[in-house]
């Protein structure tokens, strides 16, 4: 059982505070208008330290312990509307650990600390239009040219695109083809040739800004690199174990808070001479959600803890996030069909709810992609 001290427990007070203040009073506005004020939520983020708890001091982070970024995702997935959380994991998790743990103390002064200060937001560009799932098939191109990469080629579904300064972007850098050859560079956005070709129309995380990007000989140094030339998609393949994780640990929160209103809801709602939690069937059905978050919740733990060993996280993430994945739409689909008409309507929190968790089980690696690694940890 992983330990959560006083200090933890003070956190998610104040997390959840926030989301209550900051976060939840706009969503509705934010989803209206497809996109969030990234910049202006993130400054506030920023200024409590809370987009790099667990990052060197050196660059503005906190050096927190990972359990605070448990804490921190939980609290954010219990917010109103899943693209802020998803968003806001981008900066965190997904579009800046490789530059923390491979980054040149220039990259890092000039795009980490910004992004942990919330002045600068970024995104992470590694899906493009024929390559998603089998990453090992991208095809955007950064041709070296003297001290600089010229960069060809389009990325797509990238979250924070539209409004990021900068990318961690995964390019082919040489004719090795396959995982061979790839690198991760700093892109930032304003780089001449460099544009959003589409904001992208969505299902739900509608608040959440989603671009295709068009790189059209776009030049950036050399230096920009992250890590090693050539070990990009090694470096990527790591990065993908922090966003798996934190997107799993802010999953649980959301389904727990689901739970939590759709058992109000029942227990408050009349028909046939009694609440429908008279109907021991709901209750059960209830009943066993909680118990599968449960599961996920202390599987989490268990990855976080293996996490703070230093040990290799992948089983644990690809495991987590293929239940979680399952969990979300059983808990969303459940959660609508409880509330009945007044579920369907997007009025009640139910519909956005049920389109946002559907995401879970494609981004960041398809049910059937984390199938086929945990297919191949058992040597099938
Ligand atoms: C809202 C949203 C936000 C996103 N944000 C980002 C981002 O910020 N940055 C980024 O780089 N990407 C992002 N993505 C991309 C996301 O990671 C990919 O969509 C995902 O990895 C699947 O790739 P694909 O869409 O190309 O599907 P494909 O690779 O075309 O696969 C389609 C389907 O085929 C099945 N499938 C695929 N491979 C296999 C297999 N080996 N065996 C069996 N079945 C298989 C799966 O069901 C899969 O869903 C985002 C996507 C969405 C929808």
């Amino acid at each position: 059982m992983v330990t959560f001290t006083e200090e933890h427990t003070a956190f998610r007070k104040s997390v959840r505070a926030f989301v209550e203040r900051e976060i939840d009073p706009y969503v509705d506005a934010w989803e209206r208008d497809g996109r969030m004020p990234t910049h202006e939520l993130f400054g506030k983020l920023g200024a409590l330290g809370w987009l790099g708890l667990e990052y060197d001091e050196a660059y503005g982070g906190q050096g927190a312990d990972h359990r605070f970024a448990v804490v921190l995702a939980e609290e954010i997935g219990r917010c109103d509307a899943a693209g802020v959380g998803m968003a806001i994991a981008v900066q965190t998790d997904m579009a800046t650990p490789s530059l923390h743990r491979f980054g040149s103390e220039d990259l890092k002064a000039r795009y980490l600390a910004p992004a942990i200060r919330g002045e600068m937001v970024a995104a992470i560009a590694v899906t493009e239009p024929d390559a998603g799932s089998d990453v090992a098939g991208l095809r955007t191109r950064a041709t070296r040219d003297g001290d600089d990469w010229v960069i060809d080629g389009a990325k797509l579904y990238i979250t924070n695109g539209v409004q990021a300064d900068w990318l961690c972007l995964l390019a082919r850098t040489s004719d090795e083809g396959g995982a061979r050859g790839m690198s991760q560079i700093v892109v930032p956005t304003d780089t001449p040739g460099l544009r959003v070709s589409r904001k992208l129309d969505k299902l739900g995380n509608r608040c959440s800004d989603t671009a295709e990007l068009a790189f059209d000989g776009v030049r950036v140094p050399v230096a920009n690199t992250i890590g090693t030339i050539g070990r990009g998609f090694q470096q990527q393949m790591a990065q993908f174990q922090n966003e798996r994780m934190v997107a799993c640990y802010g999953r649980v929160g959301a389904c727990e808070r689901a739970l939590d209103r759709t058992r109000d809801y029942l227990k408050q709602r009349r028909a046939f001479g009694g609440t429908l939690m008279d109907n021991q069937y709901l209750a059960y059905q209830l009943a066993e959600l909680y118990a599968r978050v449960d599961l996920c919740r202390h599987y989490n733990y268990a990855c976080a803890e293996a996490y703070e060993r230093g040990e290799d996280t992948s089983r644990f993430a690809t495991i987590a996030k293929l239940a979680i994945g399952r969990l979300c739409e059983d808990v969303a689909r459940t959660c609508l069909q409880y509330h009945g008409g007044i579920g369907y309507m997007e009025e009640t929190w139910t519909a956005r709810f049920l389109r946002d968790m559907r995401i879970t089980s494609i981004g960041g690696g398809a049910d059937e992609v984390m199938l086929r690694v945990i297919a191949t940890m058992h040597g099938m």
